[in-house]
């Protein structure tokens, strides 16, 4: 039986039982083998586009005698699955923007899959942004801490007619409880349930992403070129935006 890291084992939780699953990104297919142990799903795709994690992927599974629940497929992103084959995709450890390019190149694959698992490592505003355009509404979002690093995974849903016209309204600007008003922008880079819970561990994120900030301002003013002046002031506020959320959410604490 496999074993997951803290991060895969919440993935595996938000996987519904008897799911058909696609694994896009798998490297070593823990994720699908674990749930396929576990009797949670009933069939998977292990998707991989480089040949060592392909292979990594094809010994797993075979070692584990679940190859006939689990195919290992060698390909980019959704290529890998044909439109109606599953029902749940998850991506993990990979950058948002990536995550929102192989969703958006495979959005014919996506009619009938009803759950997106997604953790982005960074830029998840690029995933919310793209479930946001694309008709899924963002169902929770969970942050965690392991290692050192924190990771948050984004559940979305396919949002019926009726409710398309309502997925605007989880990033509408609104006033925090602490008085701040947050923009619809913020609310894409920090999260808008996050936002509401404030746990410890997004503190801590928000913190470490303001040094970065920090860093990057430093660098841009050593440069007096017009392009670096604009970038200075647009980084800079943001930052400002990012500590006015933080100080106004400590505020509220209990
Ligand atoms: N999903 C596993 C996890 O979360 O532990 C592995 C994450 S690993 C850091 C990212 C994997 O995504 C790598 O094995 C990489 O080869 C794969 N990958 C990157 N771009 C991909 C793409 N366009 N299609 C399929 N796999 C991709």
């Amino acid at each position: 039986m496999v074993k997951l890291s803290k991060r895969l084992q919440m993935i595996a939780d938000r996987v519904p039982v008897g799911s058909k699953v696609a694994d896009i990104g798998s490297d070593h297919a823990l994720l699908p083998t674990y749930l396929a142990q576990q009797g949670i799903i009933v069939a998977a795709v292990a998707g991989e586009v480089n040949p060592g994690p392909f292979e990594a992927a094809q010994k797993q599974v075979l070692e584990s005698g679940l190859s006939k629940i689990i195919q290992v497929r060698s390909g980019d992103g959704l290529a890998v699955i044909e439109a109606g084959e599953v029902n749940v995709i998850t991506i993990a450890g990979m950058g948002g923007s990536l995550m929102a390019s192989i969703l958006e190149a495979g959005k014919s694959k996506l009619p009938g899959v009803q759950h997106l698992i997604l953790q982005p490592n960074v830029g998840e505003d690029h995933v919310r942004r793209w479930l946001l355009a694309n008709g899924w509404k963002l169902e929770s979002e969970t942050i965690l801490e392991e290692d050192g690093k924190i990771y948050e995974i984004l559940t979305a849903v396919t949002a019926d007619t009726e409710e398309r016209g309502t997925l605007e309204a989880l990033y509408e600007e609104r006033l925090l409880p602490g008085g701040v008003t947050v923009s619809k922008e913020r609310l894409q880079q920090m999260g808008p349930y996050l936002i509401n819970e404030a746990p410890e561990v997004w503190f801590m994120k928000w913190e470490s992403e303001l040094k970065k900030l920090a860093m990057i301002v430093d660098q841009l003013k050593l440069s007096t070129a017009e392009a670096s002046i604009a970038k200075t002031e647009q980084v800079s506020q943001e930052m400002h935006e990012i500590k006015e959320v933080l100080a106004c959410l400590q505020k509220v604490k209990p």
